[in-house]
């Protein structure tokens, strides 16, 4: 069995958004952007996935990814581009930043601590994750993109 050192191929996480993140490759020094969605198995976070550049097609680790909440994600979004005098795409961010906020609160309010305040022999996790799709179904149409 071939022993496999990736110490030299390791690259730390350059810039991380929702969608994307970005690391330079090791190999060639170019830049190369992942989409969390097409580039992945799993939206992240990345701590120890190997990629292969965009540019020279060699392999790379890659660690460091952000672990901040999805919401935290597009505020920083929208800082970027309120720095950038997008104005426009600063408020639509923001806006994907609240929806995202409320969900996430109306989840932990109204399902989670619920179930976690109930004794364990109490909890039925099938009904939690019921109660959980009816009220992503309803929060899906109060929204301007989807969430889940
Ligand atoms: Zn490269």
């Amino acid at each position: 069995m071939a022993s496999t050192d990736y110490s030299w191929k390791i690259v730390r996480i350059s810039k991380a958004d929702y969608e994307t993140i970005e690391a330079t490759c090791e190999h060639c020094g170019e830049a190369c952007t992942f989409n969390r969605r097409e580039d992945f198995s799993h939206v992240g976070p990345y701590a120890g996935e190997n990629v292969n550049c965009t540019h020279c097609g060699r392999e790379f680790r890659i660690v460091g990814d952000t672990i901040n909440a999805p919401h935290e994600l597009f505020i920083f979004a929208a800082k970027e581009h309120f720095r950038e005098k997008r104005y426009m795409l600063a408020v639509t961010t923001m806006a994907q930043a609240w929806e995202l906020f409320f969900s996430m609160f109306a989840e932990a309010t109204f399902l989670y601590r619920p179930f976690f305040s109930s004794s364990k022999g109490t909890r039925e996790l099938a009904k939690l994750r019921a109660l959980q799709a009816a009220m992503r179904q309803v929060l899906r149409r109060s929204t301007h993109c989807e969430i889940f």
